[in-house]
């Protein structure tokens, strides 16, 4: 079944200029790109984008972090694509809970500062692929 995630390469992810290695590994990884654009988050787009958090302890300094620089915001399609991107990615802490092979794994090394985002659920790429891109 093809399915659609929103996919987030995070402002350190682009800071750190791993825009081509992630877009490398969803390409090789056999997944489609359905729409790729460079955008600056404001503090309302960031809350609710991250709306389950809020209330959180680290909500504040996770907008911070989400609108601190550009992003790369990207709507990705295929079988499974939800889960297979959040394979890629790895766990949310990229030193306990990502493997090695994943973009955390390799890449991260805190768990804020956790290079790329992808959607956890149908629900929820719904929800963020309309948030993010209206017109798809
Ligand atoms: P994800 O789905 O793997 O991205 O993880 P979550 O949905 O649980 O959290 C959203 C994002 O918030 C993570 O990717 C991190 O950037 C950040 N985050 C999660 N947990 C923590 C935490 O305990 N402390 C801090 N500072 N940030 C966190
Ligand atoms: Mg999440």
């Amino acid at each position: 079944m093809t399915e659609r995630t929103l996919v987030l390469v995070k402002p350190d992810g682009v800071e750190r200029k791993l825009v081509g290695e992630v877009v490398v590994r969803i390409e090789r990884k056999g997944l489609d790109l359905v729409a790729l654009e460079m955008r600056t988050v404001d503090r309302e787009l960031a809350a609710q984008h991250y709306a389950e958090h809020d209330g959180k302890p680290f909500f504040s300094s996770l907008l911070e972090f989400i609108t601190s620089g550009p992003v790369v915001a990207a709507v990705v399609e295929g079988p499974r694509a939800i889960a297979a991107f959040r394979q890629l990615a790895g766990g949310t802490d990229p030193v306990e809970k990502a493997a090695p092979g994943s973009i955390r794994g390799d890449f991260g090394l805190e768990t804020q500062s956790n290079l790329v985002h992808g959607s956890d659920s149908p629900e929820s790429a719904a929800r963020e692929i309309k948030l993010w891109f209206p017109s798809l």
